[in-house]
């Protein structure tokens, strides 16, 4: 994209209502624009970073083998009345009559709706197991909406449901979505750590919270130094995995056991502040059996499927992403999902030989780049380019230019070399 014909409308002052980092800085770099309280629209760049990271959550979704489908916003009450969960999850719901005065209301979350789904289309033991998500709007009335698109009133999640025929096979899949949530968040370039949790609204008695470190995070977390490597989706065996992941300590403040923590070596206890980007849930039989979804079994008898639910924060990733990656001068997007993987800065506008070479390079990478093609002093570029954190700076200045010459400066570290336009090029893109 050229930045001079482009609507990303970066701020230089710090706005008022913003009290974190992650909030001020998707401001400032034109990311989102409040629209009412806690609703947010999605700019250019915003939008990419949003697809880029509901790109990667969809394929390991897909990898794992689970089912994409698609279920609406609005919801009916009638839905939730079977339930027992309309009267129950109170005002966070937002509930809508319409023209005939039927109750219907905007999802907040999709057990019921999934569960009704399942109960028209599915009536043998031979049906299962299944695996289904979808990638969609929720709404929840929050009494605090804040920190940004954190906690915002309607966001982007991905929820994902489960069925089988017993509990080993919900332990199956239950396991197979941590290892998929683990491989997700490691191609985004963040570490988050399975943490033991409370079943909350959803009920059932196994969750794991996935927390992302930032100091800002809302849950206290404590949890042993062995989760800093990183590593956890590498395990091959998944039975070796899930053992991994829930026998090394992490918990939130709710969760924390005071005797399990003793045992956990002094070097290596760790307490910080977490950011919850996902959940996964195992409930059994709550909603197969109070909305009566059964199958007919092997032998005749009748079955009620175990379930689960799992489900990604996909917009609070964004800010969880800036929350744990940015500096005084602004983001550091990881490559995976920067909205362009490189900014080209044009320090002379309208001088021929840097032109040209912008060109080219703006030619040869491309949708992946934001060309600063805007008649600015160079300081002005510099800064604007650290603040919206695309990993590699092209800066194009007409002394080096003469020479065939660029110099490339990789955000995250600050380096800058001096160097060819094809070996910068060949650095960007590989
Ligand atoms: P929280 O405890 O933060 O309110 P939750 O436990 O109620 O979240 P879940 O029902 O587990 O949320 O929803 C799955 C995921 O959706 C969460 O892990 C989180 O990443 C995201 N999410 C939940 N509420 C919000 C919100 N108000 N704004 C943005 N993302 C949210
Ligand atoms: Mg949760």
């Amino acid at each position: 994209m050229r930045l001079s014909q482009s609507l990303i409308p970066t701020l230089k002052e710090i706005p008022a209502e913003a009290q974190i980092a992650s909030h001020r800085l998707m401001l400032r770099a034109g990311l989102v624009r409040q629209m009412a309280s806690g609703i947010y629209a999605w700019l250019p760049a915003g939008l990419r970073v949003l697809r880029r990271i509901e790109q990667i959550v969809r394929e390991e979704q897909d990898a794992a083998g689970v089912q994409e489908l698609l279920m609406p916003t609005i919801q009916s009450a009638d839905l939730w009345r079977e339930s027992g969960r309309y009267e129950a999850y109170g005002k966070e719901m937002l509930r809508i009559t319409d023209r005939h005065e039927r109750e219907l209301l905007f999802g907040p979350t999709n057990e019921e709706m999934i569960t009704a789904i399942m109960r028209d289309a599915v009536k043998s033991y031979r049906d299962l197991p299944q695996m289904l998500y979808h990638i969609q709007w929720k709404f929840r009335d929050e009494v605090r909406p804040r920190f940004g698109v954190l906690r915002g009133r309607e966001f982007l999640m991905k929820d994902a449901y489960s069925f089988d025929l017993d509990y080993e096979g919900a332990l199956i899949a239950y396991k197979k979505f941590m290892l998929a949530y683990m491989r997700t968040f490691q191609r985004i370039g963040i570490t988050a750590i399975p943490m033991r949790a409370d079943t909350g609204q959803i009920g059932g008695d196994l969750s794991h919270e996935f927390h992302i470190l930032a100091p800002t995070g809302e849950s206290g977390v404590f949890y042993d130094a062995a989760f800093e490597a990183g590593d956890a989706a590498g395990e091959t065996d998944i039975d070796a995995f899930y053992e991994k992941m829930t026998t090394i300590y992490a918990a939130t403040d709710e969760k924390h056991d005071l005797a399990a923590w003793g045992a956990v070596p002094e070097e290596r206890k760790r307490e910080g502040r977490g950011i919850e980007v996902g959940q996964i849930f195992y409930f059994g039989k709550k909603y197969s059996e109070t909305m009566g979804f059964s199958v007919i079994g092997k032998d005749g008898s009748r079955i009620f499927p175990e379930m689960g639910s799992y489900g990604i924060g996909v917009s609070r990733l964004v800010g969880a992403i800036i929350e744990a990656r940015h500096d005084e001068a602004g983001i550091i997007w990881p490559d995976a999902v920067a909205p362009f993987r490189a900014a080209i800065l044009n320090l002379r506008q309208g001088d021929a030989v840097t032109d040209k070479i912008c060109d080219e390079l703006y030619a040869r990478l491309g949708a992946d780049a934001l060309y600063d093609d805007r008649e600015e002093r160079a300081g002005a570029k510099f800064a604007e380019a650290d603040l919206m954190g695309h990993p590699w700076q092209i800066i194009v200045g007409p002394r080096g230019a003469a020479a065939g010459m660029v110099e490339l400066k990789r955000r995250a570290t600050g380096d800058r070399t001096e160097l060819p336009v094809e070996d910068a090029l060949a650095k960007v893109l590989g």
